[in-house]
């Protein structure tokens, strides 16, 4: 799995023209709206819990 995320849409307008950005890995721009922006993972979260079980 790679730890590269890559976006199918710019975040703000909705267009697919994104590329590679200079400033970093995970940064991307967007040539339709000219927005950079950087894609960040923040970590797993945990599945919800079904209601009404509490406890483990
Ligand atoms: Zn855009």
């Amino acid at each position: 799995m790679s730890d590269r995320a890559v976006p199918f849409h710019c975040p703000y307008c909705g267009d697919q023209d994104l590329r590679p950005s200079e400033q970093g890995p995970g940064s991307w721009e967007c040539r339709a709206c000219l927005r950079a922006f950087s894609l960040k993972l923040l970590g797993l979260v945990r599945p919800p819990a079904s209601r009404g079980v509490v406890g483990r």
